[in-house]
C-alpha cells in the first residue's frame, strides 16, 4: 500500500516541479490538505485551516521539505520518505525565514484558495524582509488531480467497493421504528468496522419528507413503512473518496412513488450513456436533466449532476448546466439526478463512474432494490 502511493506522490512531484518550471517560481508551498497527501503520501489531518498537520514546500529542483511540528515528525518521516522533515517550534513563518534563504528561493508561489488573510499579512512581512516576490496560484496543484493515474484509479475501485459492501450490511438491517440518527450511525459504524479511514462526509439519511431537502441533516424522525428511505453515503479508504446515494421504500411503494423512482433512474442512465472522453460536463448534465424535465420535473432538480472524486469528495470536473470542463479518460465522476418536492420528499440515485475513451466504467453495484 505504502509502495503504490509513494509512487503516486513521486510522479505528482515531478509534475509539480516541472509546473513550476513552466511559470518560472523557484517554490510552492502547499498548504492544501489534499494537495498535501497527493503529492507526499502524508496522510496527517489539519484540525481545521487554523491548525494545519504542516506544510510542503517545494522547491523547483532538488529535494522537497515538510514542515510540521513535533506532534507528526515520526509519521511525517514514515509516510514521506522523499521530503526532507523539518520541525518547527513557533510555526510555518518562521521556519521559512530560515528555510528560504538558505534553499535560494526568490519567487515563491503559494496556493491563494487555501491562505487565511492572517498568513497573507505575515507572508507580505516576510517576503519584505528577505526580499522575495511572492505569487498567488490556483488550482495549481488541483489541476494535476482532476486524472487520476492507474494506481490511484485501484484506490478509487476499492473506496467505492467497500461503500457498496456497507451499503449492502446497513440495507439489510433496516427496519421500521429505527430514527434517521440510528440508520447514520448504523452506517458509519459499519465503515469503520469494515476497514474505512473515515466517512468522507456527514452521512445523510432522510425519511419520508425530509428527503425533500438534498442535503438533509439526520434526525430522530422514526421511518415508517412505505415511506423514503434516501441515504448518501461515503468513506475514505487509504485516501481516497467514494460517495453514492441510493433511495428506496421500506414496504410496498405506491405507484406515484414507483413512477418518480424510475424516472430518476432512466435520467441517471441518459447521463450514463452521453460520459465518454471529449464531451463538456455540461453535456452530460443536459443528457439527465432533458429526462427530468420531460417527465414533468425540471423544476425538482435544482443541483448539479455530478461531481470529480478523489483524494476529495468534491472535485473537478463538474457535471452541470455550467460544467465548461471537458472530460478526460482517467477522471472519476458521480451520476446523481434527483427530484426534491417539499411536502412529499425526493429521490436521489447516485452512482460513481471512471470516464473512459469509449464511455465509462460503473463503479458501484447498481441499484438492487428496484432494478429496472
Ligand atoms: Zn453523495
Ligand atoms: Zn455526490
Amino acid at each position: 500500500m505504502a509502495g503504490r502511493q509513494a509512487a503516486i506522490a513521486h510522479a505528482a512531484l515531478k509534475r509539480v516541479q516541472a509546473e513550476l518550471g513552466e511559470r518560472r517560481l523557484d517554490a510552492l508551498l502547499v498548504a492544501q490538505p489534499e494537495n498535501r497527501r497527493y503529492l507526499s503520501g502524508y496522510s496527517a489531518e489539519d484540525n481545521g485551516i487554523q491548525e494545519s498537520a504542516g506544510f510542503l514546500l517545494i522547491p523547483e529542483s532538488g529535494r522537497p521539505r515538510l514542515l510540521t511540528d513535533s506532534r507528526f515528525t515520526l509519521q511525517a518521516e514514515a509516510e514521506a520518505p522523499e521530503y526532507g522533515i523539518y520541525m518547527y517550534r513557533r510555526g510555518l513563518v518562521e521556519a521559512l525565514e530560515e528555510l528560504l534563504p538558505e534553499m535560494g528561493i526568490q519567487q515563491l508561489g503559494f496556493e491563494a484558495d487555501y491562505c487565511l488573510y492572517a498568513l497573507w499579512l505575515r507572508l507580505q512581512a516576510l517576503a519584505k524582509r528577505l526580499q522575495l516576490r511572492l505569487t498567488a496560484t490556483s488550482g495549481l496543484v488541483e489541476s494535476l488531480r482532476v486524472v487520476k493515474t492507474p494506481e490511484e484509479l485501484e484506490f478509487v475501485r476499492a473506496a467505492s467497493a467497500l461503500n457498496d459492501r456497507v451499503f449492502q450490511t446497513a440495507f439489510a438491517q433496516v427496519q421500521t421504528g429505527m430514527s434517521e440518527r440510528e440508520l447514520a450511525r448504523l452506517i458509519e459504524g459499519t465503515m469503520l468496522d469494515l476497514g474505512a479511514e473515515r466517512p468522507s462526509f456527514d452521512t445523510i439519511v432522510a425519511f419520508g419528507e425530509n428527503a425533500a431537502k438534498p442535503h438533509a441533516v439526520p434526525g430522530g424522525r422514526r421511518l415508517v413503512a412505505g415511506e423514503t428511505v434516501l441515504i448518501d453515503m461515503g468513506l475514505v479508504l487509504d485516501g481516497y473518496c467514494s460517495d453514492m446515494s441510493r433511495t428506496f421504500v421500506l414496504g410496498e411503494p405506491d405507484a406515484q412513488y414507483l413512477e418518480r423512482h424510475r424516472l430518476v433512474r432512466v435520467a441517471q442512465k441518459a447521463g450514463m450513456a452521453a460520459i465518454r472522453a471529449g464531451v463538456s460536463g455540461s453535456e452530460v448534465d443536459r443528457a439527465a436533466r432533458q429526462v427530468l424535465a420531460a417527465g414533468g420535473y425540471g423544476e425538482a432538480f435544482g443541483h448539479g449532476l455530478g461531481h470529480g472524486v478523489g483524494l476529495a469528495v468534491h472535485e473537478a470536473p463538474r457535471l452541470s448546466p455550467s460544467g465548461r470542463e471537458t472530460l478526460e479518460a482517467g477522471m472519476v465522476v458521480t451520476v446523481e439526478p434527483g427530484l426534491y418536492l417539499a411536502d412529499w420528499g425526493g429521490i436521489r440515485l447516485e452512482n460513481m463512474v471512471i470516464v473512459t475513451e469509449a464511455g465509462c466504467e460503473l463503479l458501484n453495484r447498481d441499484s438492487t432494490w428496484l432494478d429496472l
